[in-house]
């Protein structure tokens, strides 16, 4: 059976390229890099490991490659970056939005149920959008430490004015940090320019290896370890380096320049005008055209589960998601959908198909075609659609009288 994977934003098929890069450091120069003063394999994984920091760097568009310190993916780079930010003392008022990924909203939670920090969850609009009005009556409330918001939302795909937010951070005092795992190498982030304090982003969205990621942290920035151990990472992220996953993050970085997005923008746009124009009762969840990442589609389909729909079409060899990959298990609708001011029915009905360089257009009109058949039956079994007609009937009668 053909397979076709649209699960872009969850993980991405690893560039063989990479790999290859990635296999010495396994089988030849296995040594660890803090080594570099004691043998040749300690300082050839050092030199391999400051390259890949150089690279990220670069991409960053930040002067002092330092600021870059590895992790082992975007989730620890969140916690690191929130925990230790606001360690101590410096836990008073802290800021998110309401569309965050798990990994920023749930240490919130924490710190707001266990450290008694004080938590403005930022609201959205109906497109994802940060409420730039309420973020700053939010940071006008008390003297903020952190604000933690996303470049691009991992569900819907909503690119957010980063720009905007660094200054409004900048003017009130407060630390920004950004998660930029989906949009690290789709789109341009440049640190400096956007008064970012702190940024997380990650190899395996960018067909690099899984468990590595980065934290940038601007200089002068306090931020405190999660784990204590030896001087790796300057002993913020102690721990013996994962060299090859270093190495692969670099290269794929480096090779992600390859990439054309705007490419990769059109076949989304085609699959999103697909799908809405084949299926009534459907909606695009999220912005249309350039304030949404290139790769990402989401749609509603009314009266039918999200559920249902991504199960049939596994069975047709085309894998999907509804709501995020992290959430899908819990089988409630999803948060992002939800709190852009949507019904369950919509949250439940969502679909998110993520792209990358491998899709090709044929898989889309395959997936498009078999999208609404798999709609149109399930429509024709759906209670909801009863609820639907029932309603229909009721509009229709009191019209009538
Ligand atoms: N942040 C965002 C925006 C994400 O989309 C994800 C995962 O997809 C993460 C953080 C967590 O990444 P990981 O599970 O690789 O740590």
């Amino acid at each position: 059976m053909k397979r076709i994977y649209l699960d872009n934003a969850a993980a991405t098929r690893l560039d063989p390229e990479v790999l290859k890069a990635m296999e010495p450091f396994y089988f030849d120069e296995y040594g660890v890099a803090t080594s570099d003063f004691g043998n040749s394999y300690g300082v050839n994984a050092r030199r391999a490991l400051e390259d890949a920091r150089a690279v990220i760097a670069k991409k960053l568009n930040i002067s002092d490659a330092e600021q870059v310190y590895f992790t082992s993916g975007a989730t620890e780079s969140n916690n690191l970056a929130i925990t230790g930010l606001v360690s101590g003392s410096r836990c008073k008022h802290i800021i998110t939005s309401t569309i965050e990924h798990q990994s920023v909203l749930n240490v919130f939670k924490s710190l707001e149920k266990n450290r008694g920090c004080q938590v403005d969850y930022v609201p959205v609009d109906s497109e994802g959008f940060v409420d730039l009005e309420e973020l700053e009556k939010a940071l006008k409330k008390s003297k903020t430490a952190l604000v933690s918001i996303a470049h691009a939302n991992h569900e819907v795909g909503t690119i957010q004015d980063i720009t905007a937010i660094g200054s409004l951070c900048q003017k009130h005092g407060a630390k920004f940090h950004c998660d930029a795992t989906q949009s690290f190498c789709k789109i341009l982030v440049d640190v400096e320019a956007s008064g970012i304090d702190l940024l997380t982003c990650d190899a395996s969205l960018n067909h690099g290896p899984k468990g590595i990621g980065a934290l940038y942290v601007h200089e002068g920035v306090k931020v405190d370890p999660m784990l204590y151990g030896g001087f790796q990472e300057k002993s913020l992220r102690p721990g013996t380096e994962n060299v090859p996953g270093i190495v692969g993050f670099g290269k794929a970085i480096e090779l992600s320049k390859k990439i054309d997005y705007s490419k990769i923008a059109k076949l989304r746009d085609y699959l999103m005008d697909g799908l809405l124009e084949g299926v009534e009762d459907s909606h695009p969840n999220g912005p249309r055209g350039d304030k949404r990442l290139p790769n990402n589609s989401n749609v509603s389909f009314r009266y039918i589960e999200g559920e249902a729909l991504l199960l049939h079409l596994d069975m047709r060899g085309i894998a999907v998601t509804t709501g995020s990959a992290c959430f899908s298990q819990s089988l409630q609708p999803s948060h992002v959908i939800l709190a852009m001011g949507m019904t369950h029915a919509d949250g439940h009905g969502s679909m998110r198909m993520t792209l990358s360089k491998y899709n090709t257009k044929a898989e889309l009109d395959y997936t498009i075609k078999h999208t609404r058949e798999v709609v149109k039956k399930l429509r024709e079994i759906s209670p909801l659609t009863e609820i639907k007609g029932a309603k229909g009937k009721k509009k229709r009668a009191k019209k009538k009288s």
